[in-house]
């Protein structure tokens, strides 16, 4: 699937979200639509350790993603090996947010660990669903 970006709206759910979950880490599957990444399929009882936060997306069934998304409790938000390892296997676009959770502390890499560019776009996002 070609992505052309993340929705302004779901970049700062990822925001909160990791800066509520903070010193622990969450992570999560990317969903797009369209083309542009717009849900995010969080993972139940995301644990303290970067490790473990990995290890659940590993253990996640088949699920079809665009990619992965989880937090760093610091500013280091380069991809770790279990990192690398999981992104080879959960899509091609994978979000990693460090302290201190900002619009500047996320990057975007490639199913390799490459940075990629990850335009964030102004949409709306129609039919919320209310779980
Ligand atoms: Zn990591």
């Amino acid at each position: 699937m070609n992505i052309q970006g993340i929705a302004a709206e779901t970049l700062e759910f990822i925001l909160n979200v990791s800066e509520s979950s903070y010193p622990y880490e969450f992570a999560g599957l990317l969903q797009a639509r369209d083309g542009i990444i717009s849900e995010v399929l969080i993972l139940p009882g995301t644990e303290s350790t970067d490790r473990s936060a990995v290890m659940k997306l590993f253990m996640m069934p088949n699920v079809k993603s665009a990619g992965s998304v989880h937090s760093h409790p610091s500013s280091n938000i380069n991809p770790s090996k279990a990192d690398l390892n999981m992104f080879a296997r959960t899509g091609s676009h994978h979000i990693i947010v460090g302290y201190p959770y900002d619009e500047n502390s996320w990057e975007c890499y490639d199913s390799r660990g490459k940075i990629i560019e990850l335009e964030v776009l102004d949409v709306e996002l129609e039919d919320e669903e209310l779980l």
